[in-house]
Formats: structure tokens, sequence, C-alpha cells
């Protein structure tokens, strides 16, 4: 698998740098634009701002939940970065978002080894009672091992699911065990369990347990639930292979209130030619109060900013509209749709959107909409990212990020910067999500990357729908 994937990339290297020896003077549509978009990525490559914003940021502002007074100063945060960064129009979206605020969260193991557990509880979770939850464990290696179980046969127990995720550097193994932590409550309700642990969906081997959201069945039984650190999963997993039986006692007491107000923070690059044609870019603003919210997702946000920032700085708008979309509710899902309802009617007049929210490691791979049919728009956009090591994907994005696909859906094509995000859930949704994880030259690279496209796709009139929707 891992062979056959650097194969195929080598050779989509050599293609791609055959393309540019021969096919300069076909594409001289472009050439302007992968000029320009060439100067800007070797500026951002000397050093752009983007590091001094997510170190602003995470030490004025820090953990930042949706809706929280600490979220109310990050929006405030944004404005006024944007206004002095000269962007030409700054605006605010509110929306409601669930109000949950954490509590004490503690675990031990109380028979037949005493001993103290590390855990968190997982965003929108109940409480135990206020002297906590104690019950015999069943401890799953597989999450399908537990769902082949029969309704009933967790009756009164915690259950228990130690899978780990997979190192990916395309986050591939968080993807594929999210169901864990978003669906292992519900499912361990059906068969009768009065509460539910993961081990944290975390690479590391950190003794930090690694928050998240989760979801319950509106119909089933509320459990309460928690992730346990990488090392205190292993701990358990040796406890129960020797065939005894093992109590548990765990304390969360998260509570719930009135709905909080969340805000999106919008800061405009109006275009010169057709400024009602939209390019939009951002990250979101929103963090878990675990952390610091360096990398989830003050880098995007300072990538994006500091992208837009670039682009301020040339002697002319670009031809469209560039809109960095600062989301204020991604970690609960509510940003999306919210954000998507508020543009509703000029869904056709955006023209292409990404979110970068993967982190501060460097871009490795655009992928552009699987609509776009103009090949040397490609082409020269491929030239320009390329010399900032960036690979261009001959398979169209997937998708644009969490906070696009409600938009998306109704119609607004997305592309997709692909960093390296190998070591990206070591500190993801954990204590260790800060500063320090950020190398301001990879940021600075990202820049580069984002600065290429966001200027050739604006500067332009090309068109990323399928040609039958593209017709005005
Ligand atoms: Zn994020």
């Amino acid at each position: 698998m891992s062979l056959t994937f650097t194969r195929g990339s080598v050779i989509a290297v050599a293609m791609g740098l055959a393309l540019s020896g021969t096919a300069q003077s076909q594409t001289a549509p472009y050439a302007a634009q992968q000029a320009a978009a060439g100067q800007l990525r070797d500026k951002a490559l000397k050093g752009s701002i983007a590091f001094e914003l997510v170190e602003s940021l995470t030490t004025e502002v820090g953990a930042r939940p949706a809706g929280s007074a600490a979220a109310h100063r990050a929006s405030d945060w944004a404005v006024a970065r944007f206004k002095a960064l000269g962007y030409d129009k700054v605006t605010v979206e509110t929306f409601p978002v669930p109000n949950w605020q954490r509590g004490i969260e503690t675990a031990e193991v109380t028979v037949p080894y005493p001993q103290k557990l590390f855990i968190t509880a997982l965003g929108g979770s109940v409480a135990t009672p206020p002297l906590g939850l104690s019950a015999q464990v069943v401890l799953f290696k597989r999450f399908d091992d537990m769902l082949a179980q029969p309704e009933g046969s967790l009756n009164g127990k915690i259950a228990i699911v130690t899978e780990r995720i997979v190192r990916a550097q395309d986050g591939g193994g968080y993807g594929a065990g999210y169901r864990i932590r978003g669906l292992g409550a519900a499912e361990a309700a059906k068969r009768g369990a009065v509460g539910y642990m993961l081990r944290s969906l975390g690479t590391d081997s950190h003794r930090v347990p690694h928050t998240g959201s989760m979801t319950y069945d509106p119909a089933g039984t509320k459990i309460p639930a928690a992730a346990l650190s990488n090392p205190d999963a292993d701990l358990l997993e040796h406890m129960t292979d020797r065939a005894v039986p093992v109590t548990v006692k765990m304390i969360v007491t998260p509570t719930f209130g009135p709905d909080l107000e969340a805000r999106t923070v919008v800061g405009e690059i109006t275009g010169r030619e057709k400024p009602e044609e939209i390019v939009v870019i951002g990250g979101h603003l929103d963090s878990w109060d675990l952390a610091t919210g360096a990398i989830d997702d003050g880098a995007g946000v300072a990538i994006t900013m500091a992208t837009g920032k670039q682009i301020l700085d040339r002697a002319e708008r670009p031809r469209r509209t560039v809109r960095v979309v600062l989301w204020g509710a991604e970690e609960i899902f509510k940003a999306g749709a919210a954000f998507a309802k508020a543009h509703a009617s000029e869904v056709d007049r955006h023209i292409i959107g990404s979110e970068s929210d993967f982190g501060g490691g460097k871009v490795l791979k655009l992928a552009l909409p699987a609509g776009l049919t103009d090949r040397a728009f490609a082409e020269a956009l491929g030239r320009a990212v390329t010399p900032a090591g960036v690979l261009m994907e001959r398979t169209p994005a997937l998708g644009g990020g969490e906070d696009l696909m409600e938009i998306n859906a109704m119609g607004m094509p997305v592309a997709s910067l692909r960093q390296d995000g190998m070591d990206y859930f070591d500190w993801h949704h954990s204590p260790d999500d800060t500063l320090d994880k950020i190398k301001a030259t990879d940021l600075d690279q990202a820049v580069a990357a984002w600065s290429a496209f966001t200027l050739m796709v604006a500067d332009s009139a090309v068109e990323f729908r399928a040609p039958k929707t593209a017709a005005k």
C-alpha cells in the first residue's frame, strides 16, 4: 500500500515536471497569474505574519469553546486584527449553540488493584452522580467486538473500548476511529452499560486524555462518557487480561445551561472587477477547553488571515472578492450550517472554498474541485505551488473542511490543501495542543501554498462548477 502510494507520487511528480517543461507557451493565458502567485509564494517562504498571529491568539485569549466568554474575546481579537491588517470589510455572524460546561473529572480502579486513571469527559456527555459511578468494567480491544454483543449483555457495567487509531499523514486513522468516540456511548447504552470510556483518539503515549464531541441516540439512555489517556487504556488492558473482575469508579460532573451565542468573523478583501464573486478561505476560531488551541485551529486562523494580508499587500485587489472566514463553532459541528444559512441567497456566487483545519504542518498536496475543466489553469496553479513542495493531486477534492460541508452540499465547489498531519493526533483535543507544537517555517510554507492558490483562483475568471451548472 505505502509502496504503491510512494511510486505513484514519484510518477506524478515526474509528469508534473515534464508538463512544466513543455507546456509553458501553451498556458500563456495564466502566465501572469502564475508569476504573481509565485511572487506571493516566495514572499511567504521568506517569512509571514502567521506565527505572530497564532502566538497572539493563544497567549492573549487561549482556550475558546464556542459561545464562551473567551470565544467572544477571540471574536473581538479577530475583528481588531482584520481591521488592523487593512481588510476592506469586517462582519460578525451570530448563531445559537448548546451550553455544555466541563466539571470535575476523575477515575480510579478500586478493585482489585487500586490505581488512579487519567480521563476527560467527552463534549456533550451527561454527568455521573455527584459521588461517582462505580461498576465492574467490560473491556473490548476492538469497537466491533462491543457492537457484536447482544442487547442486555452490558447491564450495569462500564463498557471500555481500547482500540487504537492508526498514525497516518493524512489523518485517515482518526477518520476511521471517529465512531468509537462519536457513537460509542449510544451503542454501549443500547447494550445496557451505565458508563462508557474509550482509549483517546490520539497517537501519543502521554498520560493526557483527548476530548471531543459525541452524540447520543435521542431515543436511547444517556450514559456518562469519557476518554482515557493512552497509557491508562493500556493499564486497564493489563488488568483485565488477568481475568479477574475489575471495578472502576468514575466521576464526571459537566453541566448544561441555556444556549450561548457563537460568533463567526469574516474579513473581506473586496474584488476589483467582480466583487460579487466570492472565494472563501478560513479556519475555525473556537477550540476545545483543555488547551490553548494552537494547532486546532489557531494555526488555520493564522495561515488564512496571513494569506489575506499577503494579498492585501499587493498593488491591486484581485478580480474577485476573497473572504477569510473564522468559523465560531466547528468543534460542536454548528458553524457550517449557520454559515450556509446566512449565505443561502448567494451560494451561486461562491466560486470556491477551502478551510485550513489540520494544524500547522506543511501543505503537501493540493486537490481541486471535480468540476474544473480548465486543465491549463490547473497546470499553471500546479507550477505556482510546486516550488514550495506542494504536489498537485490528480484526483479531485473530496471535502473542503467541516465548516464548508453544508454550503458545499448546496453547490459551492471545494478545494483541499492537505497538510502533513503525522504528529497532529499526538496533541489534538488534549492539554498538549499548545504553541510549542508549531514551527514558524512550516506555517510560512502553508501560507505560501494558500497564497498562491487563493490569488490564482481570485484573480481569474475560472469556473469550478461542472459546466452545466456554470451557465449563467
Ligand atoms: Zn479543528
